[in-house]
């Protein structure tokens, strides 16, 4: 009998457990109730989300601060979130590798889905070499350097792209609430409007450019490039983790010095070592470049968003190619 007494403890503990999670979430500010409640994937899809809802909805950011988000995967926790929500906002085009499964896996609930990118024209994705010689040798497809990434996900570096994103959040949220219809219409404007600057502040930048090539920790700047006339030169791949071989660092030194390269571009997120590296190697100076794949606690706080790290990208951008 006495070893029947830990398993009562357990039950016990287990039923308060549910009983105190059934009461919290039933005693959640009343008003709140009212809101619809919007799942983003991460950062960028968060602050778009927040800009456009405003107060009008529970946002629920599922990528944790300071995270990379390339090779996050929700928990059960947040996938029980999810399928009791009333919209999921996310970028798509692969930079979610676990949206299409867990979406499958919730199918019968009302869930909204926004997929951000699907009214944008995807560029084919660049794959550093580092990544594709990591996977001669592993083979596997499951693993974290996003063989399967067919496109480059990063869509949301060039503001135009942006509000194509904020116009489906604006259509999902009217979907999903269309009592507060007027409201998300007029947010959006209000930022389609600060878009428009924001590209245009690129515009007449890049015009004063005396150079086009940037080196970066990992290509995430396709499209910005692309949008603006510049030339990117990634350290590793599309996702953020797999390390240059001897070979790539050989021609990102050769690359840096042929085209008089000023700085070494490094991430919020990711380790500053590879660009130090080269940055020593080649005596060029290392500066941040901000692919807004997530926010780090302290910046969130600080009150950055998308409009300030762009233009503190662009500052960036100015200091070493003007
Ligand atoms: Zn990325």
């Amino acid at each position: 009998m006495a070893g029947h007494k830990p398993f009562r403890v357990i039950a016990l503990l287990l039923l308060i457990a549910l009983l105190y999670g059934c009461t919290t979430n039933r005693t959640a500010p009343a008003a709140e109730e009212n809101k619809v409640t919007v799942y983003t994937s991460f950062y960028t899809m968060y602050d778009f989300t927040l800009k456009i809802a405003g107060d009008k909805a529970n946002i629920i950011n599922m990528v944790p601060p300071g995270m990379e988000p390339h090779d996050w995967e929700p928990s059960p926790k947040d996938i029980a979130g999810l399928s009791k929500a009333d919209l999921f906002i996310h970028n798509g085009a692969g930079m979610e590798g676990w949206a299409d499964k867990v979406l499958g896996s919730i199918k019968g609930s009302e869930l909204i889905v926004v997929e951000t990118s699907k009214n944008i024209h995807l560029e084919k994705a660049e794959h550093g070499e580092a990544e594709r010689d990591e996977h001669a040798e592993d083979g596997d497809p499951d693993g974290h350097s996003h063989e399967g990434l067919e496109f480059d996900p990063h869509v949301w570096l060039d503001p135009m792209n942006a509000r194509l994103q904020m116009e489906a959040i604006r259509d999902g949220l009217i979907q999903a609430d269309p009592r507060n219809s007027t409201f998300y219409q007029e947010r959006f404007k209000e930022y389609s409007d600060r878009l428009d600057a924001l590209d245009k502040a690129y515009r007449s930048a890049v015009e004063g450019f005396r150079k086009k090539e940037i080196v970066v920790s990992h290509a995430a700047f396709g499209y910005l490039c692309h949008a603006y006339g510049l030339e990117q030169l990634a350290i590793e791949g599309v996702s953020s983790e797999s390390e240059p071989t001897p070979a790539k660092m050989a021609e990102i030194i050769d690359f840096v010095r042929e085209h008089e390269v000023k700085a070494i571009f490094f991430e919020e997120l990711a380790s500053p070592k590879v660009a130090e590296a080269i940055a020593r190697e080649t005596g060029v100076r290392t500066a941040l470049l901000n692919p807004l794949e997530g926010l780090g606690e302290e910046n969130l706080k600080a009150g950055k968003d998308y409009f300030s790290v762009m233009e503190e990208n662009l500052e960036a951008l100015k200091q070493a190619l003007q």
